[in-house]
């Protein structure tokens, strides 16, 4: 299970990490990565995938194969390849993480946001309409990333690198309340007008 636990963004700082150029892509049937090094490096490199691999993942087997490919000038996260019939397990939602309930508080563009998430949670199963996961086989295709989330996503250091529902105040899905009087979008009075509503 390695699509939509932060798996491509893991890859990519790993990567980073030793030096080498290549890709990593999201296929119907897994994650494929391509990098150019010696063999022992990439030996180490394997073994630094299993063990440390983002938490919600599984990785059933990893399989290497020599190719004599190169190019490569940066790493980069390649378009997704639809490869066979045969296709990966779909991570469930997330709980909202320790990080993000920080930025409840904190990130002024995150006060109070409900569908704040990163790559570490958030919404996997419940918005993706199909395989590979990537935000237009999502419900999210139709909210458009602001230039702070765009940044975040674009990011390798950020949480948010390549993190699929990224949103915010400004760009993403929001709550609104609406009864006979009156007509309610902040998520507080929302909560308290609801809450008092059920009591
Ligand atoms: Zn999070
Ligand atoms: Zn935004």
């Amino acid at each position: 299970m390695v699509q939509g636990v932060g798996f491509r963004p893991f890859i990519c700082r790993l990567a980073a990490k030793y030096g080498f150029v290549g890709e990593v892509d999201n296929r119907t049937d897994g994650v494929s990565v391509i990098v150019q090094g010696d063999l022992k490096t990439i030996d180490r490199f394997s073994n630094d995938i299993l063990q440390n691999a983002p938490p919600a993942s599984q990785i059933k087997s990893i399989e290497i194969k020599l190719t004599y490919f190169t190019g490569y000038d940066s790493f980069m996260i390649a378009g997704s390849k639809t490869i066979d019939k045969q296709v990966t397990e779909i991570s469930p939602d997330i709980a909202v993480c320790q990080e993000c309930l920080g930025d409840l508080e904190n990130d002024p563009e995150r006060i109070d946001y409900p569908f704040i998430n990163c790559t570490n949670c958030g919404p996997r199963f419940t918005i993706i309409e199909g395989l590979p996961y990537d935000r237009p086989k999502t419900a999210m295709k139709s909210f458009r990333m602001c230039g702070k989330c765009n940044t975040e996503y674009n990011d390798i250091l950020n949480r948010r690198f390549h993190a699929q529902p990224i949103a915010c105040n400004s760009c993403g899905p929001v709550y609104s309340y609406k009864d006979s009087v009156k007509s309610l979008s902040s998520i507080k009075q929302i909560l308290e007008e609801v809450s008092r509503r059920i009591a």
